[in-house]
This record gives structure tokens, C-alpha cells and sequence, in this order.
């Protein structure tokens, strides 16, 4: 098979080597003669990787004891109301950054008062806005690292007096981050962790006291699922397994340092050869350029060309590079186990064609 270089934004590329060893567990898991898909959650092999899979989490991310690591179901959407449902007691604030952003906000509305502090909306969210303050009588405040869609990251989070909440879907484990100035982070795997399916969820122990004042249905309660070791259900088996096979990859080669600059070598490659092309241009504001989602157009005056370099990108085994359709253009995701090769691929393809 010819390699195909695999730009998309998600479910997105993991380690090939957590891929290996998912399919030798697929067919003997752990030495038990079954298949991972067939046994018991409860089982010692199965628990061990739980066990493991916390460990990485911990270890990478540095994720003190104050903190549960959990591993949820129903993807970062359903964190955008089971936040809400369980911690919005009378207003909440929000940065409106970009789609994502936005849907959760509206899951909010449902809950409580909503104060949007700043949105970068009426731009095309181009930029992260940062003229704001957090309020320090919400209940907490909701921010977006990364913004998949649109290729804008958050470089410095905001400081915060009440709880400050993320959605680090498409940029967790690319680069370290202080959890502890974190109440709750959540991502949905399938961007830079795992395969989708299972939702991670670090969360402040401090947190369970802040219970909002309603019902919550118990597979909504983080502190049932914290009690449970996320195993009050069934979890995510595979998705977990895979995903601690990607993690451990991401130990393997030095960790959350050494990843920040593996990202960034690979982001300045292409923003530098955008930059420098007469032919296209970056369509977000510089200092907010996400290292994760690079989002590029051909220049007005060029735009004819892009089925020819569509077919270009075709021919070099470029995959995954449309942009979403509210951005246009291009989109070249640039998650943890892409190979700077295929960055450099994507390069020469646009160099020849120039
Ligand atoms: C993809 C994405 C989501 C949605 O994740 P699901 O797991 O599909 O619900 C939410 N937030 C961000 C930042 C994303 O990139």
C-alpha cells in the first residue's frame, strides 16, 4: 500500500503503532485467548487498562490527585449540556469562538443565563477575542482551546477567579498545560487522543460540591462515574485500549515538550510556505493561528485554480485537506502522530504547483 498522508480533522491519524497492537488485542487480548471485544469490562486484563490509560492521562497532561480523570461516552456535544445541567445554577460565561463554541453555548440557554463575553462571530471567527473579563459571580466560565473549524487556538487562557472550563477536543496532549488552573477539561478522543468514542473528562474534585441545585439523571452525575472508576456502565472498551496505545506512543517520544515542538516545526512549515505564496493565504489573524487545524484559500485572483490543485493534492496522496464549508478553502489538520514528511509532502505539492 502507498502511504497516504492523512490530513483529516477528525476521527483523525493516530500512532501506527497503537493500530498494531489494537489488532494482535483483537484477536488475543492480554494473553487471555479472547478477543478485547468479548470479555468482561470487570476482568483484571480489562481493568489494567484503565488503570493504564489513567496513568497517561495523569502522567502527560501532570494531572495532580486533586483531580478525577474520567472516561465518558457521547462525545465533547454531550459535555456541552452535561456541564451546564450539572454546575449552571443562575449564569455562566462563554467565549463564542467558533462553531463548536457556539453549540455550547446554546446547550447553556437551556439552563440558565448565559453571559457571552466576547465573540469573534461577525468576523468569521478569523481571531480569538481578548479584550474581556471573567465576571467573579458566574457559576464558571467556558472557553474553547482550539477552534477545529475554523484553524484559531488559544495561546493564553484568560485568567479566572471562578471555575474555568474547557473544551480541549482537537488540541489536547499537542502541547502541556497547567491543569491546575482547570476546573473541568473535556475532549472528545477521536481528534488527538484516540478513535472517537470515548470522551475524556479531568475534572477538579472541588467541583462535586458545586452541584447545581436539579434533578441530574445518574449517568449525567460526574461524581457517580468518578465513584464507578468511569465504569458505573460499560465503557468504551476499544476506544479506550486504542487510545492508551496512542498515549503511550506520545510518552514514547518525550512526551508533551517534545510534542509542543513537533507541532510547531510542522505548523511553521506550512504557515511559511503560505505566507510565502503568491497563490494563497492563512485566513485567521497570525498571533491566533492554531498549530492543530491550518486553514488556508487560493487568493481571489487564483481561485480557478483549485480543482487543478485539488487534483495535485490527489496525485500525492494528500487526504483529508477540504476545508469545512463555513471556512472554504482548505484545511490541513496537523494532529500529534502526522509525520512532518506529510507536511513536507503537502509543501512540495503546493511549491510544484506555484
Ligand atoms: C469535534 C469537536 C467537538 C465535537 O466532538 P464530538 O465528540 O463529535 O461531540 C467539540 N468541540 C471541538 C473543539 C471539536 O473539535
Amino acid at each position: 500500500m502507498t502511504k497516504v498522508h492523512n490530513f483529516s480533522a477528525g476521527p483523525s491519524i493516530l500512532a501506527e503503532s497503537a493500530f498494531a497492537k489494537s489488532v494482535q488485542d483483537i484477536q488475543n487480548f492480554a494473553g487471555t485467548g479472547l478477543s478485547i471485544l468479548e470479555v468482561s469490562h470487570r476482568g483484571k486484563q480489562f481493568e489494567a487498562v484503565m488503570a493504564e490509560t489513567e496513568g497517561l492521562v495523569r502522567e502527560l497532561l501532570g494531572v495532580s490527585d486533586d483531580y478525577d480523570v474520567l472516561f465518558l461516552q457521547g462525545g465533547a456535544s454531550t459535555q456541552f449540556f452535561q456541564i451546564p445541567l450539572n454546575f449552571l445554577n443562575n449564569s455562566a460565561a462563554y467565549t463564542d469562538t467558533g462553531t463548536w463554541a457556539n453549540r455550547a453555548i446554546k446547550e447553556a440557554q437551556g439552563y440558565g443565563n448565559v453571559n457571552v463575553l466576547a465573540s469573534s462571530k461577525d468576523s468569521n471567527y478569523t481571531f480569538i477575542p481578548k479584550n474581556y473579563e471573567v465576571p467573579n459571580d458566574v457559576d464558571y466560565f467556558h472557553c474553547t482551546s482550539n477552534n477545529t473549524i475554523y484553524g484559531t487556538q488559544i495561546q493564553k487562557f484568560p485568567a479566572s477567579s471562578v471555575p474555568l472550563i474547557c473544551d480541549m477536543s482537537s488540541d489536547i496532549f499537542s502541547r502541556p498545560v497547567d491543569v491546575s488552573k482547570f476546573s473541568l477539561i473535556y475532549a472528545g478522543a477521536q481528534k488527538n487522543m484516540g478513535p472517537a468514542g470515548v470522551t475524556l473528562v479531568i475534572i477538579r474534585k472541588d467541583m462535586y460540591g458545586k452541584k447545581a441545585n436539579r434533578h441530574i439523571p445518574t449517568m449525567m452525575d460526574y461524581k457517580i462515574h468518578a465513584d464507578n472508576g468511569s465504569m458505573y456502565n460499560t465503557p468504551p472498551v476499544f476506544p479506550i485500549l486504542v487510545s492508551k496505545y496512542n498515549l503511550e506512543w506520545v510518552k514514547e517520544i518525550g512526551g508533551l515538550t517534545a510534542m509542543e515542538i513537533r507541532n510547531t516545526e510542522k505548523a511553521n512549515t506550512l504557515y511559511d510556505a503560505i505566507d510565502n505564496s503568491p497563490y494563497f493565504r492563512g485566513t485567521t489573524s497570525v498571533e491566533d493561528r492554531s498549530k492543530m487545524n491550518v486553514t488556508f484559500v487560493f487568493e481571489k485572483e487564483y481561485e480557478h485554480l483549485a480543482k487543478k490543485f485539488d487534483a495535485a493534492c490527489k496525485e500525492a496522496q494528500l487526504s483529508g485537506l477540504k476545508g469545512h464549508r463555513s471556512v472554504g478553502g482548505y484545511r490541513a489538520s496537523l494532529y500529534n502522530a502526522l509525520p512532518l514528511e506529510s507536511v513536507q509532502q503537502l509543501v512540495n505539492v503546493m511549491k510544484t504547483f506555484a
